[in-house]
């Protein structure tokens, strides 16, 4: 990086105050695009203030990337082998370090840790923070980079009636070590059969922690991994589809050149419905299907005719009828040179269906706060799972390890479809039973030692276990995200979803999950407002991005959208600083 050197003459009249809540990963990601623009010269920006208030003494890891949280085995979600837990560590050196190169390009940077932001509010001329159990700090411009928050989230699929402390119940499955010493520790020579709810990432991790400890993976002649446990060790995850991910394979050398699925093409699309602008999903699908047929050299799947909201549900009866651990050895072996259901990463091929997916997730996830309601709903109830399941994949090492248990014996997955239930047994051994109904549409009643609840956070901010996200709901700085409704006539929503729908004047929203934000800058749109692509004062501003914005943007969970985030809002945040200074 070219670094441009601030002269004395520089300086700025006035010193603008921006403060971060938050030193994760979305903190991260900030501060090298604030260093970047600062090294390409950025006259805004010089002479501001910085200060970073980080809850944990640790900085530049956050919930997924902390030793407090992961282990060593715990792998990211990407095509090459890296543990979470390193990359952290190495994270933790990178935030530091470009702290100090924020310095040496004349910002004036203050750390502070330890010190938990619990409230928020509005002055006159500029944004109060309060903090823990030191003075409060002022700022102009407030990034909430807040991620997961630091304390623990209700669990989401467990019902009130297991939630009274009760032991085998487990409302997270983090911190991993946590969780491994709660159901494995003294459990030695008894029977342990976990239920793991959720199949996605969380629950592979989940898995994984307590396969670790209660066992051992070792390569046989064929460099195959064996799973070696204790026989009454026995591991179920269940989830609504029991589908598991699909498996990164390897990078492609060259960035795939987009023919059907480009920003040029979604923009023709976009239609105004009365003040709103949207996107319809059924054609970003019709473009992302044929860009992946496209990619994999198939004929581009629109030329088979049907609608492709019914080309989907076949596509998903298809999987649902599939074995699981079939299904996952093909997986593997699709990706791997060998053909064979197991090998290392130096195995790993260019799978042609895959080369899209990275252009293709953030183009989607960039246009998605534009989806109507009526959309985001159809995502939510019947794409969200097969969606996730393919376009962010699990990687090799992880996928070799759930293939490994399952032959093992040591594994299971179930479809327990949306009406499973969850009750206390009154029994020493057996804790929580579960009662679903089968693929074949049978009642089947299980029971397990131990219930994790490994679905992830709730979308809604509403319910974030943050005291800090609590007081701005309170006092109307942050609201949650809206959708509006393509169409109020005839308003179909499901029955748990109707008292989501606000109405202003002839348009309807529904109210969706993260903080709602401006999708082009990442500003937060106070309460009270509510077009999408509004913009408030230069001179204080609050922007929020990471998984706060996760009700409108389809990736806010991921690094990738963190560092889009980070690009907008200091673009936007450069646009005000210039603005006040004229
Ligand atoms: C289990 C898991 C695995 C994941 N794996 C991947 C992956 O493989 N690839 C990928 O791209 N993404 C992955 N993600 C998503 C990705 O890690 C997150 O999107 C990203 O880390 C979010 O960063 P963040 O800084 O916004 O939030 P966080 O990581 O939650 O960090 C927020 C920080 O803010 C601090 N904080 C919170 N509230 C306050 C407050 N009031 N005052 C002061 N400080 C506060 C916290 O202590 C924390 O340090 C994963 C997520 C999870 C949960």
């Amino acid at each position: 990086m070219n670094v441009h050197r601030i002269s004395p003459g520089d300086a700025m009249k006035r010193t603008p105050h921006i403060a971060i809540v938050g030193g994760g990963q979305s903190a991260r990601w900030f501060l090298f695009a604030l260093t970047e623009r600062l090294a390409r010269g950025e006259r805004a920006l010089q002479g501001c203030r910085l200060t970073i208030i980080e809850a944990q003494t640790e900085v530049g890891t956050g919930l997924a990337w902390s030793r407090r949280n992961a282990l060593e085995e715990h792998l990211a979600s990407l095509p090459a082998k890296m543990s979470r837990w390193s990359f952290g560590e190495r994270q933790q050196v990178q935030f530091q370090r470009t702290l100090g190169l924020l310095r040496e390009l004349g910002l004036s940077v203050e750390l502070i840790t330890g010190q938990e932001a619990l409230t928020l509010e509005q002055r006159a001329e500029h944004f109060e923070i309060g903090l823990a159990s030191a003075p409060p700090v002022t700022a102009d411009y407030v990034i909430l980079a807040t991620g997961y928050g630091q304390r623990a989230w209700r669990s989401r699929a467990l019902p009130e009636s297991l939630l009274d402390g009760r032991p085998g119940v487990h409302g997270s499955p983090w911190p991993a070590k946590a969780l491994q010493d709660a159901v494995l520790e003294g459990s030695e020579n008894r029977p342990k059969h976990v239920l793991i709810l959720g199949s996605y990432l969380n629950g592979i991790d989940a898995a994984l922690s307590l396969a670790v400890k209660a066992g051992r993976f070792v390569p046989d002649a064929e460099v195959r991994l064996r799973y070696e446990a204790p026989e009454d060790f026995k591991v179920t995850l269940g989830s609504r589809t029991g589908q598991l991910p699909k498996v990164w394979g390897r990078e492609a050398s060259s960035p795939y050149q987009p023919r059907w699925f480009t920003a040029e093409r979604l923009q023709e699309t976009f239609q105004t419905s009365g003040s709103v602008r949207l996107l319809s999903i059924d054609t970003t699908l019709e473009m992302l299907g044929d860009e992946l047929a496209e990619a994999a050299g198939r004929q581009r799947g629109r030329r088979r005719g049907a609608p492709v909201r019914r080309r989907i549900r076949a596509w998903q009866r298809h999987l649902a009828r599939a074995d699981k651990a079939e299904t996952l050895r093909r997986d593997i072996a699709a990706v791997l040179t060998t053909g064979k259901p197991f090998g290392g990463y130096e195995h790993m091929r260019v799978v042609e269906w895959q080369t899209c997916i990275d252009a293709a997730i953030q183009l989607w996830s960039e246009n998605s706060p534009w989806f109507s309601a009526e959309d985001h709903l159809y995502f939510d109830r019947e794409l969200r799972t097969t969606f996730f399941n393919t376009m962010l994949p699990m990687t090799l090492g992880n996928a070799l390890q759930i293939e490994a248990m399952l032959r093992a014996g040591h594994l299971e997955v179930i479809a327990m479809g949306r009406g499973y239930e969850l009750h206390p047994v009154a029994d020493p051994a057996w804790r929580v039973s579960v009662t679903y109904g089968d693929a074949m549409g049978r009642s089947q009643t299980r029971r397990f030692t131990d219930v994790v609840d490994a679905t992830g956070q709730y979308s809604s901010i509403e319910a974030h276990p943050s005291p800090l996200i609590q007081f701005m709901l309170g006092n109307g700085l942050i609201q949650p995200g809206l959708r509006a409704f393509r169409s109020t006539e005839g308003l179909s929503v499901p029955a748990d979803k109707k008292r989501s729908v606000i109405t202003r004047g002839e348009q309807a929203y529904l109210v969706t999950g993260g903080i709602y934000v401006n999708p082009k800058t990442g500003e937060v749109i106070p309460r009270g407002t509510y077009e999408l692509e509004s913009s408030g004062s230069n001179r204080t501003a609050m922007y929020a991005m990471g998984p706060n914005v996760c009700g409108q943007f389809t990736d806010a969970q991921s690094l990738g959208q963190t560092q889009r985030d980070s690009l907008r809002i200091v673009a936007d945040l450069c646009r005000k600083l210039i603005q006040q200074q004229e």
